[in-house]
C-alpha cells in the first residue's frame, strides 16, 4: 500500500510538471513516423479492399477508425454514435430487349446500354424521327423545324468518335441534352462496333440523389444493322449527311427493366470536448475512402488518403493527451474521417448539408488529402521537408498568420503556396472535401503533397512508398495550427468573401 502511494504521488508530481512547462511541442511529440506507419498498413492493407464507399471495406475501415476514436476515449461525434450515416444508391440491370417490326434484337451483339443513364420503361413507338448528328449549338440546330415531344430519335454516332454512345463525358452528354430540350424520351444512337467484344457492365454507377428534378431520355446505342432496319437504304445515304432529318414508320418496342439497391455509407466522427469555449468547433477532416478494387485488384490508397486518414487519429491522440495533462483545448475539437470523396466529395457535401455542429461556431476546418509523399515535379527548395497550403488567404485573414508562425516557432516547413495561385489549372480550392465547409462560410486550411503523378489512382499507392519522417512533419504542423485555433481568444474572423468558382 505505502509503495503504491508513494508511486501515485510521484505519478501526480510528474504530471505536474509535465503541466507546468507544456506547450503543444510537449504533445506534438506523440505523433511518430512508427503509430502512422502501423495504422496506415492497417488503412491500406489488404484487408480494407481499397475502402471503396459503400462496400465492405469502407464499412471495415469506418469500424476501425470508430474503435481508435473510442479507445482514445473521444465522444461520438454524432450525438450518440461515431458514424454520420448517409443513404448511396446503385442500379444493376434486370433485362433489357429492343424489337424493330417483330425482329428482337439482343444486347451486345446488336445494342447496348448504360444502365446508369435509362430508367425502368417499356416503351412502344410507331414512328422514329432521325435527326442527323443530333447537335445544337450556336451555328445550327439539327431539330429546327421537328417536333420530337414525346418521341424517340435517331442519330449518328458524333464523327470522329464511332461508337460513342452520345458522346457523352464528364461535362456532360450534350447531345443527350438536346434530345431532352427537344422533349424526346428516348435516344438510339448507331455505332459500328456490333458485336461488343466487352460485355454490359450490369452495375452502373453509385449516385448520392435518388430524386432528380427531370428524368432523362432512355439512351439505347445500336447496330448498322438495326439502323438499317429502320431507315432502310436510306441509312447509307444519312451516313455521309444526305439525309438531315426525316420522320420513318417503324414500330419500335424499347424495354428497360433495373433494380435500384439501397445502399449506405458514413463519416466517422470523434469529439474532444473543450473548456470554456467548448461550444465552439474546430474541424480536422480526411477523406477514408478509396476506389476499392477491380476484380482482384486492390487500389490501395495509401497516400490517397490513408496518409491523412491515420494523420487525424494521431492528432486524436496527442489531443487527448494533452486533455490528461490538463493542456486541453479551449474550443471543443472534432476529428472526422469522410467517405465518398473520390465519388464527388459525397462525405464532406452531406455533413455541410446535415451539420452535427453549427457551422457559424466551426471556426475553421483543417484538411488534408495526401500528406505522405514527396511531388516528384517540384523542383525548388528542400524536397523532404515543404507542404502545399492552400485556402489560407480566403475567407480569413486569421489563417495565414496563424498558419506562418506554428510553423516558424515548431515545424520549419516551407510552404508552398503554388496550388494557391489563382491561375493553377487544378483549381484545387474548389476541388476537394473542405470546398463544401468553405461554401458554407467556414475557413478552411487544405494541406497537401501535390502528388498526382506516378501512383496517383493506381494500385500502386502502397504504404511501402510513405516517407513517415515527412508525413509526421507535417500532421505536426497542422496539429500546432489546430492548437492555437482551438486556444485563442477569439474565433477566426470571416472577414474575405469568397470568389465564385470559374466554370461551375
Ligand atoms: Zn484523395
Amino acid at each position: 500500500m505505502k509503495q503504491l502511494s508513494l508511486l501515485l504521488i510521484l505519478l501526480a508530481s510528474m504530471v505536474a510538471g509535465a503541466q507546468k512547462q507544456a506547450g503543444p511541442d510537449a504533445f506534438a511529440k506523440s505523433i511518430t513516423a512508427d503509430d502512422l506507419s502501423r495504422n496506415l498498413h492497417i488503412v491500406a492493407g489488404k484487408d480494407m479492399e481499397g475502402r471503396e464507399t459503400a462496400t465492405d471495406g469502407q464499412k471495415k475501415a469506418a469500424a476501425f477508425i470508430e474503435n481508435q476514436f473510442r479507445s482514445l476515449g473521444l465522444l461520438p461525434g454524432n450525438k450518440d454514435g461515431y458514424q454520420l450515416y448517409y443513404p448511396v444508391y446503385q442500379d444493376s440491370l434486370v433485362n433489357t430487349a429492343v424489337e424493330i417490326n417483330g425482329q428482337l434484337y439482343e444486347l451486345d451483339k446488336d445494342f447496348s446500354v448504360s444502365v446508369g443513364q435509362c430508367n425502368t420503361s417499356t416503351y412502344r413507338f410507331a414512328e422514329v424521327v432521325f435527326v442527323g448528328n443530333g447537335l445544337v449549338d450556336s451555328t445550327h440546330d439539327d431539330y429546327k423545324g421537328l417536333d420530337v415531344r414525346g418521341k424517340v430519335v435517331l442519330m449518328l454516332a458524333q464523327a470522329g468518335q464511332p461508337g460513342q454512345g452520345g458522346g457523352g463525358n464528364r461535362f456532360g452528354n450534350p447531345r443527350l441534352d438536346a434530345a431532352q430540350k427537344n422533349g424526346a424520351i428516348a435516344v438510339l444512337t448507331i455505332a459500328g462496333n456490333f458485336p461488343r467484344t466487352t460485355k454490359t457492365n450490369p452495375k452502373g454507377n453509385m449516385y448520392l440523389s435518388a430524386f432528380q428534378k427531370t428524368v432523362r431520355p432512355n439512351q439505347f446505342t445500336i447496330s448498322e444493322k438495326m439502323a438499317t432496319a429502320i431507315m432502310g437504304a436510306d441509312y447509307a445515304n444519312a451516313k455521309t449527311g444526305n439525309i438531315q432529318s426525316k420522320v420513318y414508320t417503324a414500330n419500335v418496342m424499347l424495354r428497360f427493366n433495373k433494380a435500384t439497391t439501397n445502399l449506405q455509407s458514413s463519416d466517422v466522427m470523434g469529439l474532444l470536448e473543450g473548456t470554456d469555449l467548448k461550444d465552439q468547433y474546430v474541424f480536422i477532416t480526411a477523406h477514408y475512402d478509396h476506389l476499392g478494387k477491380r476484380d482482384t485488384v486492390i487500389y490501395y490508397g495509401a497516400d490517397d488518403d490513408g496518409s491523412g486518414t491515420v494523420s487525424v487519429l494521431e492528432m486524436a491522440q496527442a489531443f487527448v493527451k494533452a486533455k490528461a495533462a490538463g493542456k486541453g483545448p479551449r474550443r471543443s475539437i472534432v476529428f472526422m474521417t469522410v467517405s465518398g470523396e473520390e465519388k464527388g466529395l459525397w462525405g464532406s457535401g452531406y455533413y455541410a448539408d446535415h451539420p452535427v455542429y453549427p457551422l457559424d461556431k466551426t471556426t475553421v476546418d483543417l484538411n488534408i488529402d495526401m500528406i505522405g509523399r514527396i511531388d516528384a515535379t517540384r523542383k525548388q527548395g528542400d524536397s523532404t521537408n515543404y507542404v502545399y497550403v492552400v485556402g489560407d488567404d480566403k475567407l480569413s485573414s486569421d489563417l495565414k498568420p496563424i498558419s506562418e508562425t506554428m510553423n516558424k516557432k515548431y515545424t520549419n516547413l516551407e510552404l508552398d503556396y503554388k496550388f494557391n495561385d489563382a491561375k493553377d489549372p487544378n483549381r484545387i480550392y474548389f476541388r476537394s472535401d473542405h470546398y463544401n465547409f468553405a461554401q458554407k462560410g467556414v475557413p478552411i486550411i487544405f494541406y497537401y503533397d501535390g502528388m498526382l503523378g506516378a501512383d496517383y489512382h493506381k494500385p500502386t499507392d502502397t504504404p511501402d512508398k510513405i516517407n513517415y519522417q515527412l508525413l509526421a512533419k507535417r500532421a505536426q504542423l497542422v496539429f500546432y495550427t489546430a492548437w492555437e485555433m482551438a486556444n485563442r481568444d477569439e474565433m477566426l474572423k470571416r472577414d474575405i468573401i469568397l470568389e465564385k468558382p470559374r466554370g461551375f
